[in-house]
Parts: C-alpha cells; sequence; structure tokens
C-alpha cells in the first residue's frame, strides 16, 4: 500500500500571522481567558507527572520570521511526553519517505485512547497511526542507526534541531515513567507478536526516553514554526526536514494528534496540533507559526484543557482556522495577481 498522493511540489497557501502587537495582545487575551479555567485533573499515570504545580500556565507564539511572544510560565520545562511523536514521525519520514510509515504504521484515527491494546486487536495488529502509543512504538523502532544509542543519538540531535537548541533528558521522569511502563511493554509486546516490531525492549526504551525529553511551550512554538515553515527552523535557519515531510506530519496530525478527540479539536480550533500528558500542546499554522501551551490540568483523552482554549482563542483571534473563508469580492482579490 503506498500513501496514494504524489510527492510533488506543491502549491503553497499564503499569508502571515497578523503584526506583532496584535499577535502580542491575543497572546495576553488567551492567557487571562484561560487562566480562569481549573477544570481537568493533572495525569496520574506515571508518578513523577502528578506531582507538578496544576497551576503553571505558559503560551507562545512563534513567527516563521522567528519573532516569538511569551505569556506566564513560557520557559517552565516539563518532559514533552506525547508530543515527541510528532518530530519523531517527521524525522522518520525524512529518512525513508512517506510511504514505509504509511505501511508500517497508516495514518487513521482510532477512535479509542492512545494506549488503547483494543485499537490494535480490532486492526490485525496494525497500530493505525503514529499518535497513538501502538503508532509511536513501531515508528520509534524504524529510527535510523545501527543500535539503540545511534537511534537514540537520531531522536535527541532531530528533536533538537527542531527546537532550535541541545534538549535534555528528564532522569527523573524517565526513571518514574520507565518504572510505570507496563502497559506500552504489553503494547510493543503485542506488536511483535504480529511481527510489526523486532525489538519491543529496546523499542520501549527508546521511546520512553524520547516522552522524558524537558521542553518548554516557547520550544513547543519554534519546534510548531519549523513545521509551519517547510522545515526550516525559523530562529537557526536550519532546514530540519522537508517541506514535503511537514505537509505529511501536519495531515497526520489534523486527523489523530488529539487522540479520540481530533474531530473535537478540529472542530473547534481549525489546526493540527499534537498534545501530551504532561499538559503540552503544540499546534501549528501553516506558512504562518506556531503556538506552544503548557498547562498540566486534563481532560478526559489526556488533552490540556486550559491549553485547548488558549489555542483555540488565538486561532480565532488571529485568523489562523485553516477552513474559515468567506464571500469572494474584488477587493479581497486585491493584490494576489
Ligand atoms: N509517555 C506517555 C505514555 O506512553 C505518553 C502518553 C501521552 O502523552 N499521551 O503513556
Amino acid at each position: 500500500m503506498t500513501s496514494g498522493i504524489e510527492h510533488v511540489a506543491q502549491r503553497v497557501a499564503t499569508g502571515l500571522l497578523p503584526d506583532r502587537a496584535e499577535v502580542a495582545e491575543a497572546v495576553a487575551q488567551a492567557y487571562e481567558e484561560a487562566r480562569a479555567n481549573d477544570d481537568g485533573d493533572v495525569a496520574d499515570h506515571i508518578p513523577s507527572l502528578a506531582e507538578v504545580d496544576p497551576d503553571l500556565f505558559g503560551i507562545c507564539v512563534t513567527h516563521v520570521d522567528g519573532g516569538c511572544h511569551d505569556a506566564g510560565d513560557a520557559e517552565f520545562e516539563f518532559s514533552i511526553q506525547s508530543i515527541s511523536k510528532a518530530f519523531v514521525y517527521a524525522l522518520v519520514s525524512e529518512a525513508y519517505g512517506p510511504d514505509v510509515l504509511h505501511e508500517k504504521v497508516g495514518v487513521n484515527n482510532t477512535g479509542l485512547p492512545f494506549n488503547s491494546v483494543m485499537a490494535i486487536e480490532l486492526n490485525d495488529g496494525h497500530p493505525l497511526n503514529p499518535m497513538v502509543n501502538a503508532g509511536a512504538l513501531a515508528t520509534t523502532a524504524q529510527v535510523t542507526g545501527d543500535t539503540p544509542d545511534e537511534q537514540w543519538d537520531r531522536i535527541l540531535t532531530g528533536l533538537s534541531a527542531f527546537a532550535g537548541r541541545p534538549l535534555e533528558l528528564d532522569e527523573e521522569v524517565h526513571r518514574s515513567e520507565a518504572g510505570a511502563n507496563q502497559r506500552n511493554e504489553a503494547i510493543a509486546r503485542l506488536l511483535e507478536s504480529y511481527g510489526r516490531i523486532e525489538d519491543p525492549v529496546a523499542t520501549v526504551d527508546l521511546y520512553t526516553k524520547q516522552c522524558s525529553l524537558r521542553v518548554s511551550a516557547h520550544d513547543l512554538a519554534v519546534m510548531g514554526a519549523t513545521l509551519a515553515d517547510g522545515g526550516v527552523n525559523p530562529v537557526t535557519g536550519e532546514q530540519v526536514v522537508s517541506e514535503q515531510v511537514c505537509r505529511d506530519t501536519l495531515a497526520v496530525l489534523a486527523s489523530t494528534g488529539m487522540y479520540e478527540k481530533s474531530g473535537e479539536w478540529l472542530f473547534r480550533v481549525g489546526l493540527p496540533g499534537k498534545s501530551g500528558v504532561s499538559g503540552g500542546i503544540v499546534t501549528i499554522a501553516p506558512g504562518k507559526g506556531g503556538m506552544g501551551v503548557f498547562s498540566p490540568r486534563l481532560g478526559s483523552a489526556g488533552n490540556s484543557v486550559r491549553g485547548e482554549q488558549a489555542t483555540a482563542h488565538l486561532s480565532r483571534a488571529l485568523g489562523l482556522n485553516i477552513f474559515a473563508s468567506g464571500p469572494y469580492s474584488p477587493q479581497s482579490a486585491d493584490g494576489q495577481a
């Protein structure tokens, strides 16, 4: 099975973020509005995540020209968790082209929670998409390198290139997660039994490490802006992945980035995004910029409650929803010839 899309250059949607003052005001408003919301609960399936201050809240928006707007705890560092899946998917796609992961993992929503075993069983061992744990394990197993150490080096340098600075492992989160990892170990064994991965122990370890990398909301915004900028990190100027890989990654995020709530997210926010159980969300406005939010209280699918509210606010205020349009008029066509 191939992805069925032609990987040729495609016309790029145009338009930038509004000017700096307008973005700064929208960030401040989104922060104030969402800060009042203390719905949701901090994740507790990984013991060290349960210890975080639930009131932490940070937002960052990064333009594709590299300009950034921070609010609140935008520099506070937390473990990236499932948001790593988006960037590891991009690195593996870059290495092999789109069809390998399309065949081995897929791009369709499971409609089930991120750590569902049933989703695998219902689909003859096919992990369905790279943003749930099964598909992420199958994706991480494909990272280039002859040994797990070389694969880890690729993940670390690759995600650091997206962030534009050297990221570090949170040893405590890694230890805590490794000690409470029975479900991921079971998923990896199940995938092994279906011939989907070869070394479940090494794969779970790599995956757990990638989830334990420390990032801030500011980092997430720069990482998202790199996907928004055809793969060029707008702060460092480094081409991290190709334009085609960005396009594929954003398509996968739009349908699966918020797990079984991806449809509701797309309806409300209208942009591709990826959440993690530590409370981060990265959102991408293609061609315009990236948004990073962090707030540890989660809704039922494991997505940050304030993070989603703040991102929805920014999408509306800055005109980012990719599905929004207005009626044609000759004036609106001015300047487009
Ligand atoms: N490391 C976490 C896990 O596997 C990531 C899950 C998430 O962020 N949704 O349980």
